[in-house]
């Protein structure tokens, strides 16, 4: 026994924790929990928690279903929405195959297997996303009419504004569990409110993120109203970004960072950035994984379309935040593609294999775009050699099957089954005959 997990036997004797939940995701991103009582910890650690799989997205195919979940002791946190008395503990779990080794279908290995990637070149990876999300009145049914929670726009300080205290609770909660919250605020749309989470290396960052999601409910839940994370639930109004900045580390030396430089960014920058777009196309199934993602991207208000890089330009796929003089370390850039509904695990570890391919290859990075990409003519942007991102799904899906790096960093078990899955929701999608067909064509 290590003294991380000495740690978290004795928290849990002495802060009367009566159970501790098992936390992992499944393939698309979804949390998934088993609890144990404190007796069953110390086997937990050594040898894991054995679980039937196979009722589990992409976690098994059937005829493997026996799966094991292995606690990682650096995750452990008291549940703030269970009560102090007879509490509820939580650690993120790494998932092994019956003989101990990690399961290829586990999306928290896909993210460990790209971060040990980096790492044998030096790198440390940092991701900080800002998460994006709606508030609405409770839903009687599924299919009544959406209602945010308030008319707020963008940065708006609302009176007695019932989002201010959904913040404050939720980020309080969140930094009872040491997750450190940077900026939050209403977002543009009516309802829509934002909290950027402070960088961490992308592994903690990933798991802080399905914490997130469960807190972000649960408060919501607490205070009478539904909080969603759907990329785009309102036509008209703004989706759900996670932008996210990335950079990567040698030490403690900021590798991004190159004094004198143009916007400060170094070699080593400009090669990310150039595989991120290179590749961008290819990722874009994983960093926007649902037919409803693209609704988003297509539909305005600040959602990227086109694969594009710039310096404060808000219509950039990727953008160069302004520079803090003196502060090398903040040296980031920021890829807007991202929505709220993304696995963070398969989304950064596809990011990081993108930007590093940029470095290995030596890929050159064109010029950036200081014009609104989107007031640009179709032929303009060809010009300037402006790529569209994916239009819907259908097409993200067939530039990932042809993606030789999607489907080395998701692995065999995980690309196969991500596109098994996305195919069929295609499919079920596109058999539909919708209201607004009926309007158009009934008539004809
Ligand atoms: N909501 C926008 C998006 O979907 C972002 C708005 C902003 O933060 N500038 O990406
Ligand atoms: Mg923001
Ligand atoms: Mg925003
Ligand atoms: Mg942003």
């Amino acid at each position: 026994m290590d003294r991380q997990q000495e740690f978290v036997l004795r928290t849990v004797e002495e802060r009367d924790i009566r159970f501790i939940r098992l936390w992992f995701t499944d393939v698309l991103g979804v949390l998934k929990s088993v609890a144990v009582a404190p007796a069953e910890l110390e086997s937990a650690f050594s040898e894991g928690i054995g679980f039937d799989g196979s009722a589990i997205e992409g976690l098994t195919r059937v005829f493997e279903a026996d799966m094991v979940a292995k606690p990682d002791p650096t995750t452990f946190q008291v549940l703030p929405w269970r009560g102090e008395r007879h509490g509820t503990g939580r650690m993120f779990c790494d998932i092994l195959t019956p003989d101990g080794e990690p399961s290829l279908a586990d999306s928290r290995n896909v993210l460990k297997r790209t971060l040990a990637k980096a790492s044998d070149r030096g790198f440390t990876f940092y991701t900080h996303p800002e998460v994006e999300f709606y508030l609405f009145n409770q839903l009687t049914k599924t299919d009544s009419k959406l209602e945010p929670v308030d008319q707020g726009g963008y940065f708006d300080h609302l009176a007695r504004g019932s989002t201010h205290d959904f913040r404050r609770a939720a980020i309080t909660m969140l930094e009872s569990m040491g997750i450190s919250v940077e900026f939050s605020h209403h977002e543009a749309g009516p309802g829509q409110n934002e909290i950027d989470l402070r960088y961490a290396d992308a592994l903690t960052t990933a798991d802080n993120l399905m914490t997130f999601r469960t807190v972000v409910k649960e408060v919501a839940l607490e205070q009478g109203v539904f909080a969603s994370f759907m990329p785009k639930p309102l036509a008209d109004q703004p989706g759900s970004g996670m932008h996210t900045h990335v950079s990567l580390f040698e030490d403690d030396r900021n590798a991004f960072h190159e004094p004198g430089a143009q916007f400060e960014l170094s070699k080593t920058a400009r090669q990310f950035i150039a595989g991120l777009m290179m590749h961008a196309g290819e990722i874009t199934a994983v960093t926007n994984q649902y037919v409803n993602s693209y609704k988003r991207l297509w539909g305005g208000q600040e959602a990227p379309s086109y694969v594009s890089w710039g310096h404060n330009n808000r219509s950039a796929l990727v953008r160069v935040p302004m520079y803090k003089p003196g502060k090398g370390n903040s040296a980031r850039i920021e890829y807007r593609a991202l929505d709220s509904a993304a696995n963070p695990y398969l989304a950064f570890a596809v990011l990081l294999a993108a930007g590093l391919k940029g470095i290995e290859e030596g890929y050159d990075l064109l010029d950036h775009t200081e014009d609104d990409v989107w007031e640009l003519t179709a032929a303009e942007r060809r010009a300037l050699g402006i790529a569209p991102l994916p239009r819907d799904l259908d097409e993200a899906i067939q530039l990932m099957e042809r993606s030789e790096l999607v489907a080395e960093t998701l692995g065999e078990h995980v690309f196969d089954y991500f596109l098994r899955n996305k195919r069929e929701e295609w499919e079920a999608y596109s058999a539909q005959v919708t209201p607004f067909e009926i309007k158009r064509f009934l008539q004809l």
